[in-house]
């Protein structure tokens, strides 16, 4: 499919919005009520710390809403002033934040249901109004409700689209895209449609497998069986790795996605040599900064002291995980929640350790003097993290009386 010829053909139709509708103002104040926090804000002006009772709370310096989570948000609450009265669906939870959805079905705005897990459209009808969030959707999805004649409002954020731009760049020059991501995750499913052949790599691990095979080849069953649900229909890994280019989810780790980008570099020239590596490797940046950001306001505050880490962001937040992976390797006890709600009662948390179902901690926190590095994902109000913060604060203040 020319998936750029029907991009173009989209943008020019009057269902197709992607641009908000002049109503920024009038949802700028009910969002700021909703979402914002005057404690986070006294923080920031304190030089992101906060001491009460035994408790010193160290904030990163660059956390929670990114902007194109921000743009997201407001331009679904835009679409519910301007469509007062059709329905209104969204393909996925706009961002990967339980409050927000939650907020955005009270203002019935319905999902897409699921059923034996695939999404059930049957439910839209023409005319209907359907958001797409902000890590996107695929072009199937995008073709299936402009057949429907539905208006799309699109909030995909323009980083993800410029994602989605190498993978047409790469598919053009005929190279295979190595995607660093989850194949699971919707911005991939996403991007992927976008792409030509397309292989995605979750991490160094199986990016060394893929380079490795590149170099010294290997069992093509094998291989064939570890990416099924990783590559596009028909991969052939003796046929489709000799010419690949270097795309990411957006969310994750910066650091890893330049070391494969590196790795796949080295080894296309050492195959085919310096000469002719522009023949067969591509690469562009397309790390998005507000996870450059985030991943290195949380490298600085590790660096600091701290008793433990409390990591704040839904549990299918990418690059939630990422911040949750950084404290992790640096042996600091850290606890992934996605709401104040995990907190308490008394001394315990439920919280999710990396790679893991839900648990529950007791104790986690130590008695006397503490130092709780804080730091939230991209798709967390800082409402939520000031109610995580509140929280500790009182199990604290409980414990000394
Ligand atoms: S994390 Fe980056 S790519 Fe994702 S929505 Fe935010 S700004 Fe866009």
């Amino acid at each position: 499919m020319d998936t750029k010829a029907f991009k173009r053909s989209l943008h020019s139709s009057e269902n197709y919005h992607r641009k908000g509708f002049g109503h920024e103002a009038e949802v700028a104040s009910q969002l700021e009520s909703e979402y914002q926090s005057n404690l986070i804000q006294e923080i920031r002006e304190n030089n992101y710390r906060l001491q009460r009772g035994d408790v010193t709370i160290r904030l990163a310096e660059a956390f929670g809403f990114c902007w194109g989570v921000e743009r997201a948000v407001a331009m679904a609450y835009e679409t519910r002033q301007h469509f007062p009265t059709e329905r209104i669906w969204m393909t996925n939870e706009i961002i990967h934040n339980p409050s927000v959805n939650q907020r955005l079905q009270e203002m019935e705005v319905g999902f897409i249901p699921i059923a034996q897990g695939q999404k059930d459209f049957s439910v839209v009808e023409r005319g209907d109004v359907v958001i797409l969030p902000a890590f996107g959707a695929s072009v199937q999805e995008m073709q299936l409700l402009n057949d429907k004649q539905c208006k799309i409002v699109d909030t995909t954020c323009p980083w993800v689209s410029k994602v989605w731009n190498t993978v047409e760049k790469h598919k053009k020059k005929d190279c295979t895209s190595i995607i660093h991501g989850k194949y699971k995750h919707e911005e991939t499913v996403a991007t992927s449609s976008f792409a030509g052949k397309y292989l995605v790599v979750l991490n160094m691990e199986e990016a060394e497998y893929v380079a490795n095979y590149i170099l010294n080849g290997g069992s093509r069953e094998e291989f064939t069986a570890k990416f099924s649900r990783a590559t596009s229909a028909g991969f052939d890994p003796d046929r489709d790795l000799e010419r690949v280019g270097i795309a990411n989810q957006t969310t994750m780790l910066k650091s890893e996605t330049e070391q494969i980008g590196k790795l796949f570099e080295r080894t296309m020239m050492k195959k085919y040599g310096p000469d002719r590596l522009n023949d067969h490797f591509q690469s562009f940046n397309t790390i998005c900064d507000a996870t450059q950001e985030r991943q290195d306001a949380m490298l600085e505050l590790v660096e600091e002291p701290l008793d433990l880490m409390v990591v704040i962001g839904g549990f299918n937040s990418s690059n939630t995980t990422q911040l949750q992976q950084i404290a992790i390797e640096r042996g600091i006890p850290s606890y992934h929640i996605d709401s104040a709600d995990r907190i308490g009662p008394g001394n315990r948390v439920e919280h999710k350790p990396l790679g893991r179902d839900l648990e529950v901690a007791e104790n986690w926190l130590p008695a006397g003097k503490i130092v709780v590095g804080v730091t939230s994902g991209a798709s967390t109000p800082d409402k939520v993290v000031e109610e995580a913060m509140e929280k500790i604060f009182q199990l604290k203040a409980l414990a000394v009386v």
